[in-house]
């Protein structure tokens, strides 16, 4: 569709240009420095959880379900941080490992397992020659950044509406046993916002791997982070295993990063008792047992998944303005312009906006001039690289409500201009 400035006069384009360039100098000389690059809490909202630094002290117990969480021991984490974590997945807590406080780094070190020790008997990747991961795009630039950082070949699939695009994923899974592993994060995706449906889920299920060692890495890092009303229900992938009969598939991830404190949470891995029985000695080379202090605090804070909802809800009271705002922002300054679309989530972090074809890296170069840092234009994409330069992820939690507006009015400027400066460029 054209945009109002494709379809403007020569002479109304020359107006609009000259205006909105006045608006850019304007904004220029306030020497704004204003963040909307990363998907971090608030500090109002990591405040929600100071209370539970006053829950361990010299006088507690530091006993749970009689193991010591001051020494030693307990590889699969604390009885009750696994029960913890199982409920929040719906999982059995035999098959749970907590360990550590980030999921990312459980997510390398399982892609560590592959390539060095070789996955269910398989050789390792790195003996394979060619490996490849399915990266469904836009994506979360750290997962690819892992995977590329062993050398393995990240491939970008189409992300849908409704979750990658099963059609380009079956074709690469079932033909190509090149094909290891791939990246989703099934609820409240990053940056898309986007829950995979039931049919989504049910056909990663039916997967008919062509390589044995291929495995699914489900990053449920947003279970949930529900800001809207009920939110989104992701189907569970075990039961769709069940289903249909597969087995050894699914490494599933998840931390209490934006539930309590970014890098001081608790992590966890959930698989098939199988896999899990692998990873287990896999991760008994690297370390004795995990830090379970930090669990031990974060279960008496949050005790179960019905206190985790509820402290969510605290979460939701802060974070839901500021996704109501970048709405707002966006339909008042480019709704009547055919320029852009942006998505709508319910939960997680993040609003995924398309401009036009061939606008993002100016557009984010442009708010950074005016004072405004972006993630990087690319970002999402496998090697930072977006065919057709359209997206940008906003990242509305971490500001406050008015920094947050003044970032918005700058980065609806950038996207005027650079639409305008464009259509210019196309006549
Ligand atoms: N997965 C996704 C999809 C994320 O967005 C993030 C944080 N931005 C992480 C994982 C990182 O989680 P952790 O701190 O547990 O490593």
């Amino acid at each position: 569709m054209a945009s109002a400035y494709q379809k403007m006069t020569d002479a109304e384009l020359d107006a609009a240009l000259a205006d909105l360039e006045r608006q850019a100098d304007e904004l220029r000389a306030l020497n704004l420095k204003l963040d909307m690059a990363r998907g971090k809490p608030s500090p109002e909202q990591t405040a929600l959880s100071k209370p539970m630094l006053d829950l361990l002290t010299s006088e507690s117990d530091l006993s749970d379900q009689g193991v010591d969480a001051d020494n030693y021991g307990a590889p699969d984490g604390l009885p009750s941080a696994r029960a913890l974590a199982a409920e929040l997945l719906g999982v059995d807590a035999a098959n749970v490992s907590v360990m550590g406080s980030s999921s990312l780094n459980l997510m390398y070190e399982c892609v560590l397992h592959g390539y060095i020790h070789g996955i269910a008997g398989e050789k390792p990747w790195c003996q394979q020659g060619e490996v490849k991961f399915l990266c469904p795009a836009p994506g979360y630039d750290r997962h690819f950044t892992v995977t590329e950082s062993f050398g393995i070949q990240n491939v970008p699939v189409p992300m849908r509406e409704d979750g990658p695009d099963m059609d380009v994923v079956r074709e690469y899974v079932e033909k190509d046993a090149t094909v290891k592993g791939i990246w989703c994060v099934p609820k409240y995706a990053n940056p898309t916002g986007v829950t995979y449906s039931d049919e989504v889920v049910r056909a990663f299920a039916a997967l008919k791997p062509a390589a044995p060692d291929f495995r699914i890495f489900w990053d449920n890092a947003y279970a949930v982070h529900t800001f809207e009303g009920e939110g989104d229900e992701l189907m569970n992938i075990f039961d769709a295993l069940a289903e249909a009969g597969a087995e050894n598939r699914v490494y599933e991830f998840a931390s209490t990063a934006k539930v309590t404190f970014p890098s001081s949470g608790m992590a966890w891995v959930t698989a098939s008792p199988a896999d899990m029985a692998e990873l287990r000695g896999a991760f008994a080379a690297m370390r004795v047992s995990p830090e379970k202090i930090s669990q031990l605090a974060h279960v008496r804070f949050l005790k179960d998944a019905a206190g985790v909802a509820e402290h969510m809800k605290k979460h939701a009271a802060l974070v839901a303005p500021r996704f109501a705002l970048v709405e707002k922002k966006l339909t008042d300054g480019l709704a009547d312009l055919d320029v852009a679309t942006w998505t709508h989530p319910k939960g997680g972090y993040f609003v995924s906006f398309e401009g036009p074809e061939g606008s993002a890296k100016a557009i984010v170069a442009l708010a950074k001039e005016l004072g405004v840092t972006l993630t990087p234009a690319g970002a999402p994409w496998p090697y930072g690289r977006d065919p057709r330069d359209t997206n940008i992820r906003i990242a509305p939690t971490y500001p406050s409500l008015d920094e947050l507006g003044q970032a918005l009015d700058v980065f609806v400027v950038a996207v005027k201009l650079v639409s305008a400066r464009l259509a210019k460029a196309e006549r």
